[in-house]
């Protein structure tokens, strides 16, 4: 029965896969057990409030606009999105910034696969402030402006997915306007992320930027839901210099960091990964170090039920003050 004769090694290898398979969910919850054990050991806030420096109230007023019925959610291609698009280049122009698109503020593009492809008059809107050290690369800020838009009738107003992210960027491009940065400050406010990320895809597409002008990038997605003051700083793991900044920023934050959700599967089980969430993914896949902000998934992420009275007001002050911060230690550093 020559059938039968299987050498030992095969058997020893049918023996292993079998006790990996048999012990596969437990040594799955070991990983996800070790990796809570983990984020809950990262430090505790230490700072009990923070600085006033960006103007709040125009910023709230800013998102209240953003996530308002006239743009009806910011859809790609769509009249809220075309109506977005013009008002950011006003807010730019009126900021003062350095318009560095292709046409002015604006970066226009033609998405070519996927259903963005069907979409018209896609385009990021873009401005700069000059550093005082012009030897040094540049600090790219992203917060997408798109959002689903209006959809079967309803309209997904957006209001932390990105209403927030944007409002941010212009408080914080504001403030740079009165404090001078050393690094030159690229601030983009981004289209179609949504739908396949083409516009931060197009930065480097377009040859708008190139990989090895950039120091680094700062994505802002999602920065107004309160979930025990949680908010998740997504890249140490593939740029370990960043480790160190972030816990300096820790220091200086009333919000709770959560360093993580960069790591991989066969380090954390079935935790979540967030490398390739949201802009920041064209600058990794360039190589271009990234940090990226945001908060917990929540019940109203793309739900229509994601509008201005569902913000967390007092939380999203401290987190953009916090990644203003963040901004100004990395152009200190
Ligand atoms: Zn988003």
């Amino acid at each position: 029965m020559k059938l039968f004769r299987i050498p030992l090694w095969l058997w020893l290898l049918f023996v292993v896969a079998g006790l990996g398979y048999a012990f596969h969910p437990y040594l799955l919850e070991q990983l996800n057990h070790m990796e809570q054990k983990r984020l809950l050991a990262q430090p505790q806030p230490v700072v009990a409030q923070m600085p006033q420096r960006l103007d709040f109230v125009q910023q709230m007023a800013d998102l209240s606009y953003l996530a308002s019925n006239e743009l009806s959610g910011r859809g790609t291609g769509q009249a809220g999105g075309a109506k977005t698009q013009q008002w950011l280049e006003a807010e730019f122009t009126q900021i003062g910034l350095v318009a560095a698109g292709t046409e002015g503020y604006l970066q226009s593009y033609q998405p070519t696969t996927g259903k963005a492809q069907l979409m018209k008059g896609a385009a990021n809107v873009l401005g700069r402030i000059e550093g005082s050290d012009p030897s040094l690369p540049l600090l790219v800020l992203t917060a997408h402006y798109d959002h689903l838009g209006l959809h079967q009738g309803k309209i997904y107003f957006g209001a932390d997915d990105n209403a927030s992210g944007v409002a941010a960027l212009l408080a914080m491009a504001r403030y740079f306007k009165q404090h001078p940065p050393r690094h030159t400050l690229l601030f983009a406010a981004l289209d179609n992320e949504e739908t396949g990320m083409w516009g931060a895809r197009m930065l480097f597409e377009q040859e708008l930027l190139k990989p090895e002008q950039i120091k680094l990038n700062i994505n802002m997605d999602m920065l107004s839901h309160d979930t025990n003051k949680q908010l998740i700083a997504v890249g140490s793991y593939h740029y370990p210099q960043l480790e160190k900044p972030l816990q300096q920023l820790q220091q200086q934050s009333s919000v709770r960091l959560l360093l993580g959700y960069d790591r991989p599967a066969w380090r954390v089980g079935t935790h979540q990964d967030w490398t390739f969430s949201s802009d920041h993914r064209e600058f990794h896949k360039r190589a271009v170090p990234f940090v990226y902000f945001g908060v917990p998934d929540h019940a109203d992420y793309h739900q229509p039920t994601d509008t201005v009275e569902n913000i967390d007001q007092e939380f999203y002050r401290e987190v953009s003050e916090t990644v203003l911060d963040a901004v100004l230690l990395f152009d200190a550093g």
